[in-house]
C-alpha cells in the first residue's frame, strides 16, 4: 500500500450550494485521525469553488476542478485556465475524464495541453484513463490505456514540466454510472500493468493509481485493500453525505 490514499470527489454538474454548505458543516464530525489518514479532494462545479474553499477554513479538504481549458489565448469565451482556479484555492485538476472525452470532444492534444497547463500553474493533475465496454470485449484494454497515457506522458514538452505527483485514475468507462463497480479482483491485472508502466516511466514510489467507477461506502473497502490502488475517484458517492463520509471512514483504516 502506498503512503497516501486519495478520495477524490468528482461532483460533475451536480450538487447545489446548500449541499456543499451542509457538507462543510457535517465534515467537522469526522475525527482528525480519520481525516489525516486520507487525502480528501473535492471537485465541485467551478462556480462554487472560491466560496467553498474560503468557507472550509481549517477543514482538511483539498480542492480541485473537473477540468481546465488548456488554452492560452484570451478569445475563448466561457473558458477558464489553471492559473485562475489556483487563485480560487484549487490544488488538483481532473484531466481526461471519459465524459469530457466523449461529450466535449477533448482530443489527446487538448488533454495534453490541459495537463501541461495544470502543472505549470502548480496544480496536480488527476489523469483519467479507461476503456469502453467494446474495447474491453475486443481485449484492447491495455492498448487503449497505453495510448491514453502516452498521449500525455510522451507529449512534446512533458519533460520540461516541473516535478510533480503523478496521479492516474483508472476508470473503466463501462463501470462509470453503473449499478456496481468492477470488482477489485477483475481490475487487478490492469493495476499491476499500470504499476509497472508508471514505474518504468517515473521510477518507484513516484506515482499513485486510483480506481473510479460506481464505488460507494459498501464497495470501497476491496479497493482500499487491493495492491497498487492508492485512491478512489468517486462520482455519485460524493453527492450523498452519508455515503461520502462512509467511504472516507472505510478507507481511513481507523
Ligand atoms: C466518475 O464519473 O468519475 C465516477 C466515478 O462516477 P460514479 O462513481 O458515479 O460511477
Amino acid at each position: 500500500m502506498s503512503d497516501r490514499f486519495f478520495i477524490i470527489g468528482n461532483c460533475k454538474q451536480a450538487g447545489r450550494l446548500a449541499y456543499f454548505k451542509s457538507l462543510l458543516s457535517e465534515f467537522s464530525d469526522l475525527s482528525d485521525e480519520t481525516m489525516d489518514a486520507v487525502d480528501f479532494v473535492l471537485m465541485p462545479p467551478v462556480p462554487y469553488l472560491g466560496l467553498l474553499a474560503r468557507e472550509s477554513g481549517r477543514l482538511p479538504i483539498q480542492w480541485g476542478v473537473q477540468m481546465v481549458s488548456g488554452r492560452t489565448d484570451i478569445a475563448r469565451t466561457g473558458s477558464y485556465n489553471a492559473e485562475m482556479v489556483v487563485e480560487l484555492g484549487a490544488r488538483y485538476a481532473c484531466v481526461g475524464h471519459s465524459e469530457r472525452r466523449q461529450y466535449d470532444g477533448e482530443t489527446p492534444e487538448i488533454l495534453s495541453a490541459q495537463y501541461q497547463q495544470s502543472v505549470a500553474a502548480g496544480l496536480t493533475p488527476v489523469l483519467c484513463i479507461g476503456e469502453t465496454r467494446s474495447q474491453r470485449d475486443a481485449m484492447d484494454t491495455l492498448v487503449v490505456l497505453e495510448q491514453q497515457l502516452s498521449a500525455v506522458f510522451s507529449s512534446q514538452n512533458f519533460d520540461k514540466l516541473p516535478k510533480h505527483d503523478i496521479i492516474v485514475a483508472y476508470e473503466p468507462v463501462w463501470a462509470i454510472g453503473a449499478k456496481a463497480p468492477a470488482s477489485a479482483e477483475v481490475v487487478a491485472p490492469v493495476f499491476a500493468w499500470l504499476h509497472r508502466y508508471l514505474n518504468q516511466c517515473f521510477g518507484h514510489g513516484q506515482h499513485y493509481i486510483c480506481y473510479g467507477g460506481s464505488v460507494n461506502h459498501e464497495t470501497c473497502r476491496q479497493f482500499y485493500e487491493a495492491d497498487h490502488v492508492s485512491g478512489l475517484l468517486i462520482g455519485r458517492a460524493s453527492l450523498e453525505l452519508a455515503t461520502l463520509k462512509g467511504v472516507i471512514v472505510e478507507c481511513s483504516g481507523c
